[in-house]
């Protein structure tokens, strides 16, 4: 008998129907001999739901206030989830993130998983129940205060709990049957991937492939959890997130993936010595502020203009330390661009074969696409472009490198 975690997103429990078909689901899994942890998302758009209401009601709603609005969300799911498996004729019982001992940092929004005590849990699991814990949240043990994981957050308290219960995999179910070389909605010919490594999973989720949440790809990763990405609409085997030995077949390039959720800051004509990018990055993580791609262009006349991306929803904190920022250090102003997106092509083959960058480069100048900024690692090639191309070059890559299906 093995214990397994199944995780369910938000539109898998969109609605009533849709929540009887899991709670039909989990029982039969239950009937089949195993312990069963469940995990939960908001029901359908709710989360977006929230996020609007809170600015409808505060032009910055306060960060510590906005994860007890959000919690809400999973904790309609996660008690509608148990009625339902009661119904269906299991024992069940709901627990939040803090119930589940869920613990985590502070840093409200965005907060890391320290650990995870799953003692009531262990305990419900003895007596025979189905537990079904409320994803996306956990408690901060220093201040007491509940916090949120981050979008897509369920991911990540589903491997964790998996990690932590000793769990024989984690099963994410969603709205497609795997993981695909591109989104399908954009490349309706992407390929589902039988297969895919941790660290091109890792890639993936870091540059838009939202199917898995990144930080549990990380925990995964770090505590050798299986993951199995799966429909619930058709219930059939979908994608398995494992260490993969590496072989000859090995396609150089698994999957093409976009992101239009960053933009791009500018600061023009900074005085070219040393200590200025130091300045400017410290300033803004000292902020919070998540920056990603960096560029320093070539200097002229002894000035630069360094260019970096952040999360769109970070603007409002750089905005917070630019002016002061740019006056310090004595730039001539900064611009900020909200208009630009990234697409990147990932696969563990590229580290042996030449020529994979020249490729993506022929490919967006065939179409005509300008590239705005580039950052490589060993398994991955990023290109910055326009947001309103950037669809177009996801399907001009996926047709260059051969890999519809
Ligand atoms: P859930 O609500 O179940 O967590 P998400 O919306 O977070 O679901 O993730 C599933 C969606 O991820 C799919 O509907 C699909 O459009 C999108 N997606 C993006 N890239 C990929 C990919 N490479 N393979 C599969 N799905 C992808
Ligand atoms: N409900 C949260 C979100 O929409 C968490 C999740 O679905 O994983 O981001
Ligand atoms: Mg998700």
């Amino acid at each position: 008998m093995a214990l397994i975690v199944q995780k369910f997103g938000g539109s898998s429990v969109a609605d009533p129907d849709r929540i009887k078909a899991v709670a039909d689901h989990v029982v039969r899994t239950k009937r089949q001999g195993h312990d069963v942890v469940v995990v939960v998302s908001a029901m359908g758009k709710s989360t977006d739901n929230l996020i609007r209401l809170a600015h409808d009601c505060a032009a910055r709603p306060d960060e510590r206030e906005m994860d007890v609005l959000l919690t809400a969300g999973e904790r309609i799911s996660m008690a509608l989830l148990s009625m339902a498996i009661i119904d269906a004729g299991a024992q069940a019982v709901s627990y939040t993130g803090s119930q589940a001992g869920i613990i985590t940092d502070t840093e409200h929004g965005q907060a890391k998983v320290l650990a995870v005590r799953g003692d009531r849990v262990k305990e419900s699991l003895a007596s025979g129940a189905v537990v079904v814990v409320a994803g996306f949240q956990g408690v901060s043990a220093d201040t007491k205060d509940i916090t949120t994981l981050g979008r897509g957050g369920s991911d990540t308290t589903a491997v964790a709990l998996a990690a932590g219960l000793g769990a024989e995999m984690c099963e994410i179910y969603t709205d497609v049957d795997g993981v695909y070389s591109a989104d399908p909605r954009v490349v309706p010919e992407a390929r589902k991937l039988a297969e895919v490594s941790f660290e091109e999973m890792l890639e993936m989720a870091a540059t838009g492939g939202k199917v898995l949440a990144l930080r549990s790809v990380e925990f995964a990763r770090n505590h050798g959890v299986p993951i199995h990405v799966r429909s619930s609409f058709t219930w059939g085997p979908g994608t398995w997130v494992r260490e993969v030995q590496s072989s000859m077949e090995q396609p150089i390039v698994s999957g093409v993936t976009h992101d239009a959720s960053e933009a791009k800051i500018t600061i023009s004509r900074v005085p070219d010595r040393p200590g200025i990018a130091a300045k400017v990055f410290r300033t803004l993580a000292d902020r919070g502020v998540n920056v990603d791609m960096i560029v320093q262009n070539v200097s002229t006349d002894n000035h630069a203009d360094i260019s970096f991306t952040l999360p769109k929803t970070d603007i409002p904190k750089a905005h917070d330390v630019m002016d002061g920022l740019v006056a310090h250090i004595g730039g001539s102003g900064f611009s900020t661009d909200d208009g630009i997106a990234r697409v990147s092509i990932i696969g563990a083959g590229m580290r042996t074969s030449p020529g994979v960058a020249a490729t993506m480069f022929e490919t967006l100048a065939a179409e005509g696409i300008n590239i705005e900024m580039i950052s490589t690692s060993t398994i991955r090639l990023s290109c910055v472009v326009r947001a309103d191309e950037v669809e177009r070059a996801v399907q001009a890559l996926h047709r260059a490198y051969g890999m519809a299906g």
